[in-house]
């Protein structure tokens, strides 16, 4: 390779979940070079403002809590929900791995790993998230992985230095990528690489790409890093990548607005209740997934709703870092009577009592084939929710080994992608986001790519 700076065998863009994973298992190889290019931890990562919920079919952490699953079952609920027959080969590849990293992360990087036996989500059969003891969130899974990236002999991780175009070259009609311009202490330098990772997530905080793709979205609040501007689907599309499932995003439907916080998802699950601005409910809380939850808000009148859940579904939901935060801002209130909610959140009082009195909170947390708690008891808490967009999920067509496809149907050379830059499993809406679908594309592809390099793949790519 000649007219480069300087050369690695791996040039990674971006340092979250997909980037860190891939670097990780590629430079298990002792004689590969691999460098992360990330463009600021300062302003992060969605991995590390996630839950860092990992959803996995098979793990020894769910056998020795009695929960019989495996991943093609897990596969089998993601394409039920996603309705993306398409996808079944992706998402069968990363159901495949998600087990072996999720034991990998606790055996071998001693990430704190357990089973969320109180993490019901819609469309799971089983309970499948996996997360860290104590509940920290993703920031505590970023630290694990940046961890080990610091003690790898042969991976750079270099901050602050964004990734700004691919380097590739078109012969006998193919294109082969082989390197990366990056924007070092502000200067341009060219990086040779045998293959290039995309790993620098979708296009959340782009609104120009926001508005072509997902005009849905538009106007809704963001709930994602600033750093997502879609730049590596941008260079994709740009060297003649196919897309897909480009209107696919997380949204989410219990964001507190005026507070930016989030509820903990498994509320609906324990027997919470919504209403809209008339008092009365307008949903089934435990038939949808948070994302296309966020679609059927959206629709309401004002596009808020008000959720209401008791003492007894509190204690639960408050074993998580999202509901911390929802505390520690005031986003929640604990009222004595339907009077006294009606009025702080102006619903017509009646309608509201009526409707109490009307509902029986079943559980499907203690008992999948739902617990009758029976009526609500008061005090009741209750918080305004609206609807959110976290992260867009469609990108760059990708083979099963990540490799980018171009549009004409064969691989781009030497060109890999994940995590929200790739193509995604969760179909071409908000609607078919099943919970960890995210990570799972992340850490998943992250893991695949990084072994086929290891494993000789960069002789073939
Ligand atoms: C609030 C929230 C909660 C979520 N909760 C969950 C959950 O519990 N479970 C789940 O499965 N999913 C969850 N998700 C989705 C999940 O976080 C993402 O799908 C996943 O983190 C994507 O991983 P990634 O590695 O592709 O991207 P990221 O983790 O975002 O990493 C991409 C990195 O690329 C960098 N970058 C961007 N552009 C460039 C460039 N040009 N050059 C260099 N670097 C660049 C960014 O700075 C960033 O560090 C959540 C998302 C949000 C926002």
């Amino acid at each position: 390779m000649t007219g480069f700076d300087y050369e690695v065998d791996v040039a990674v863009v971006g340092g979250g979940a997909c980037g860190l994973m891939a670097a990780l298992r590629a430079a298990r190889d002792p004689g590969l070079v691999v460098a992360v290019y990330e463009k600021s931890t300062k302003e992060g990562c969605n991995t590390q403002f996630s839950s860092g919920s990992l959803a996995a079919g098979g793990t020894r952490f769910q056998r020795e809590a009695g929960i019989d699953d495996s991943p093609e079952r897990h596969a089998a609920d993601i394409l039920a929900v996603n309705r993306d027959p398409d996808s079944a080969p992706i998402v069968h590849a990363l159901c495949r791995v998600a087990p072996r990293y999720v034991e990998w992360l606790a055996d071998e990087l001693g990430h704190p790993v357990e089973i969320g036996v109180d993490m019901a989500r819609s469309g799971q059969s089983v309970p499948r998230l996996h997360t860290d003891t104590g509940r920290a969130g993703g920031g505590r899974l970023v630290a694990t992985l940046r961890k080990a990236v610091e003690s790898a002999d042969n991976i750079a991780f270099v901050d602050n230095t964004p990734g700004v175009g691919l380097i590739a070259e078109t012969a006998g009609g193919r294109v082969r990528v082989t390197g990366v311009e990056v924007l070092e202490n502000g200067e341009r330098r060219r990086v040779g690489a045998k293959a290039v990772v995309l790993a620098a997530d979708g296009f959340g905080n782009n609104p120009t790409m926001l508005a072509e793709y997902c005009p849905q979205a538009v106007g809704a609040f963001y709930g994602g890093v600033s750093t997502s501007t879609g730049d590596a689907i941008s260079w994709g599309i740009g060297l003649g990548a196919a897309v897909r499932n480009m209107g696919a995003y997380l949204g989410h439907g219990l964001v507190v607005p005026g507070h930016g916080t989030r509820l903990n998802p498994v509320l609906p699950f324990l027997g919470a209740l919504l209403v809209g601005v008339d008092g009365r409910r307008f949903v089934d809380e435990k038939a949808q997934g948070y994302s296309k939850l966020g679609r059927i808000i959206a629709g309401q009148p004002t596009g808020r709703a008000v959720l209401i859940w008791d003492e007894r579904m509190h204690e639960i939901a408050m074993n998580s870092e999202l509901m911390r935060e929802s505390a520690a801002a005031g986003a929640f209130a604990r009222y004595g009577s339907a009077a006294e909610l009606a009025a702080a959140f102006s619903l017509p009082e009646q309608a509201l009592a009526e409707t109490l009195a009307a509902f029986r909170a079943v559980s499907v947390v203690e008992d999948p084939s739902g617990f009758d708690h029976g009526p609500l008891e008061f005090p009741l808490l209750a918080a305004w929710v609206t609807h959110g967009i976290l992260t867009t999920q469609g990108g760059l067509v990708v083979d099963t080994t990540g490799r980018v496809r171009h549009r004409d149907g064969g691989p781009i050379a030497n060109l890999y992608a994940g995590g929200g830059s790739a193509c995604g499993i969760s179909g071409p809406s908000a609607e078919g986001y099943m919970s960890g679908n995210g990570l799972l594309s992340a850490l998943g592809f992250g893991w695949i790519i990084g072994d086929h390099l290891a494993g000789g793949g960069l002789k073939a790519a």
